[in-house]
């Protein structure tokens, strides 16, 4: 069904189906048509790939993908879209909808199934209240994907897509280079959801890498020394390192001038290569 982005064909279809807005489970459905579009264009929705979509809505990307894909498959977790969907997408023969928590949901086992000989895109409108778990899941999952196509709030975009060693740097952005290259593909205005949320959104597309940019000794002791560096993000790296890891701060010290860096130095100022260096030197004191 291609014209899921008209109010009035949304709305007779939530009236034959008595379904109201869940805002718990994000539910801002996008009603611009000109996005969907773009987001299957730019998030490798084409021939000789197979998708995974997060959230379908009423299934107005869904449509979209279906369309450029080898094979769309789509978790939706609401259970009250699902005769939507079927009655949305009776067109296509290539969409297959799993009704489940996308967090619960085995996505190797998914890809093994559905995805046979197909290079694996991911694209999604994600549900604002898990972001960054999702995108966390994603990514630590170590899937092959060659690329996360998103819409996210703003905020959460730029952050995403900070350059490690800048102020919009946190925990996420040094997890999200690890894995991939983030790009920031366009931004969406908040008139274009139904119902309209309080923030505007971007798209952003992180390109999974092969292989991490740095070398680290574990991968756990690193991304515990990630998110400990910026749990307070009002401390300097030496501080925060030794309250939330519970290291004695003379060594978080020795491990920081070892990286080459000033004990002063803030987190949100360290490159990639320098968070690596520090938890390599924490690591082997340990
Ligand atoms: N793709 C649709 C669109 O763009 O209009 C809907 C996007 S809406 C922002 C997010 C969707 O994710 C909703 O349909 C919601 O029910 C679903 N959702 C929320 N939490 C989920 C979860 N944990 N697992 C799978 N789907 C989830």
């Amino acid at each position: 069904m291609d014209n899921l982005t008209n109010i009035n064909v949304i709305k007779d279809i939530f009236e034959r189906h008595g379904f109201t807005f869940s805002k718990a489970l994000g539910q801002n459905f996008i009603v611009n048509p000109s996005v969907c579009p773009k987001i299957a264009e730019m998030g490798n929705a084409k021939e000789g790939f197979g998708v995974i979509e997060i959230g379908t809505g009423v299934g107005v990307l869904t449509n979209e993908l279906a369309k450029r894909a080898d094979k769309v498959v789509a978790v939706e977790i609401d259970t009250r879209l699902i005769p939507i969907l079927e009655e949305t997408l009776a067109e296509y023969d290539n969409v297959r909808i799993i009704n489940a928590d996308v967090m619960k949901t085995d996505l190797g086992a998914v890809i093994e199934e559905h995805f046979k000989g197909l290079d694996v895109a991911v694209c999604a409108n994600l549900p604002y209240y898990i972001t960054s778990p999702i995108i966390m899941y994603l990514l630590e999952s170590r899937l092959p994907i060659k690329t996360i196509t998103v819409m996210v709030q703003k905020e959460a975009g730029v952050r995403l897509c900070a350059k490690p060693g800048s102020r919009e740097c946190g925990a996420v952005t040094a997890a999200v280079r690890y894995y991939s290259e983030p790009e920031l593909l366009f931004n969406v205005s908040r008139g274009s959801f139904m119902p309209s949320p309080n923030v505007d959104s971007c798209v952003i597309r992180l390109n999974i890498l092969e292989k991490p940019p740095v070398d680290v000794k574990d991968e756990k002791f690193f991304f515990k020394t990630v998110r400990g560096a910026f749990s307070q993000r009002r401390k300097n790296l030496a501080n925060s390192l030794s309250s939330s890891m519970g290291i004695d701060k003379a060594m978080v010290i020795k491990s920081i001038h070892n990286a080459g860096l000033s004990e002063n130095i803030r987190p949100e100022q360290l490159s990639l290569e320098e968070l690596a260096a520090v938890s390599n030197g924490l690591y082997c004191m340990k």
